[in-house]
């Protein structure tokens, strides 16, 4: 099987190194998986279809893998098998007539965000917190929700056209694109609607080779807004509010006082009486709306006692976009859910999440707690509810597992969706792992 799979990709692009191997079983996730039996980096279209066919032929898994950030270890294989390491493939290609850019699958947010800018444009969606490692593929394939989801959605929500390989190695491409006259410019024509089906397909349906999304121009004016307030139930108001209008770039909660803390203690000391939080990113194309955009947030704001707390912490945030979750790991390990809900449901969940937390004694035991929320469209947000716990604490951890445990069917049962992630253990996470199974013994068969 190497030798066949560097006769595809090349030797150095193949291998079966132990070492590697083990590199290749972790995502960042606590989930317990084997190693691939192979790693491969494919650089072109053909070679992931020539994988495809050869994996066919001899019965092999084929796992997908883009930065291997994932939450849920839905890049991970469950028995061995072929793992496609996308991140080879990264090409940007920006055109200015039809304001799109097509990437390489394997491309990472950052490195898209940095091409873009430089030529004057910026993306909608602007990649999860994991931005720096994330790839588009990985996030396209996972309904990623997060930085500049307020106005743009979640990341297939500017996607006009996907090129594809399907899993018996046949190359497909979407939108425009079933016309192959026509360049990769607009995503719902005459027929269904092929390209929703592969997105947030965790690579059940296809490999993802290209992606082409929207881009606009870059802002000619940022402005940035931080509002406090002694009540969660005044925050979701204003936040909702400010939501509803379409203005904001970006928003984030961060919900309660432990957070507040974790998060950036200074901002805790200094305004004690702040229960919840917060930030409103603006960009316009011109000054006079940015500042027109801000002042109307700050009324709104007003009206539900908010404390307008400066602009420190959102341009701090904003401008390490992908820097902000990392400084938490120092907590340890995050045990997480990621789920999505109704706006105005934000204060029932965070009473909800702080009973748990609190039934869990998880202050008394010193871990550190995260409650975030960031809106997406249709009036939603995604919920972060995280326990950091050391990796290297096996009791703290169980503990920990056990809550979580309890804690899924509890969200599942209110009606929260898992985003971006799969929450284990739910239907959803255990639909995946059946349909993988499936899909793998099916072809065996
Ligand atoms: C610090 C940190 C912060 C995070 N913040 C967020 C956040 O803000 N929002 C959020 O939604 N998630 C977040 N995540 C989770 C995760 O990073 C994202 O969901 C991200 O989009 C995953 O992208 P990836 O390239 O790492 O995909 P991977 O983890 O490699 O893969 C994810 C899924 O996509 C499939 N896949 C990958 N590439 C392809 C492809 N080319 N074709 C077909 N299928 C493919 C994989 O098989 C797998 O099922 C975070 C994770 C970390 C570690």
């Amino acid at each position: 099987m190497l030798s066949k799979l560097q006769a595809i990709v090349g030797e150095s692009s193949a291998t079966d190194r132990d070492t590697v191997l083990i590199a290749y079983s972790r995502d960042a996730s606590l989930v317990d998986t084997l190693k691939p039996d192979y790693v491969v980096r494919p650089q072109i279209i053909e070679h992931i279809s020539e994988i495809l066919k050869l994996a066919n032929q001899t019965k092999t898994p084929v796992i997908v893998a883009g930065g291997r950030c994932g939450m849920g270890g839905a890049c991970l294989p469950l028995k061995g098998g072929i793992m496609l390491d996308m991140t080879g493939i990264n090409h940007v290609s920006a055109s200015k007539d039809n304001m799109t850019v097509t990437v390489g699958a394997g491309c990472t947010w950052g490195n898209l965000l940095y091409q873009l800018k430089e030529q004057g444009f910026k993306p909608g969606f602007r990649g999860p917190y994991s931005g720096r490692s994330a790839t588009v593929g990985g996030s396209v394939s996972s309904n990623s929700v997060e930085l500049a989801s307020a106005k743009w959605g979640q990341a297939p929500q500017g996607v006009t056209s996907l090129k594809v390989v399907l899993p018996e190695g046949d190359i497909l491409e979407t939108g425009s694109r079933i016309n192959l006259n026509a360049r990769p410019f607009n995503r719902f024509n005459c027929t269904a609607h092929i390209t929703g089906l592969f997105c947030g397909d965790h690579s059940l349906l296809s490999v993802k080779y290209e992606v082409t999304l929207r881009m606009y121009e870059y802002p000619e004016a940022v402005e940035y807004c931080c509002f406090g307030f002694s009540t969660i139930e005044d925050a979701a108001k204003a936040f909702y509010e400010i939501q509803k209008l379409m203005i904001a770039e970006d928003m984030t909660m961060v919900c309660d006082k432990a957070s507040i803390k974790g998060v950036i203690e200074e901002m805790a000391d200094l305004f004690p009486d702040i229960e919840s939080l917060f930030v409103v990113i603006i960009e316009e194309p011109s000054q006079e709306i940015a500042s027109a955009t801000q002042e109307l947030c700050q009324k709104i704001a007003a009206q539900y006692n908010g404390k307008d707390l400066g602009d420190m912490f959102p341009k701090m945030y904003w401008n390490s976009k992908f820097e902000m979750i990392t400084p938490l790991f120092k907590y340890g390990m995050w045990n997480a859910t990621c789920h999505c809900l109704e706006t105005y449901r934000i204060p029932e969940i965070v009473h909800n999440l702080k009973k748990t937390f609190r039934e869990y004694n998880i202050k008394k035991k010193g871990f550190f707690s995260l409650i975030c929320c960031m809106p997406s469209l249709n009036n939603t947000v995604s919920f972060v509810g995280h326990v950091y716990a050391k990796e290297d604490d096996q009791t703290s951890l169980q503990l920990v597992k056990e809550m979580w445990e309890e804690k899924k069917v509890d969200i599942w049962n209110y009606g929260g969706c898992p985003t971006g992630m799969v929450l284990r253990g739910t239907p959803t996470w255990r639909w995946l792992l059946h349909s993988k199974i499936h899909y793998f013994e099916s072809k065996k068969r």
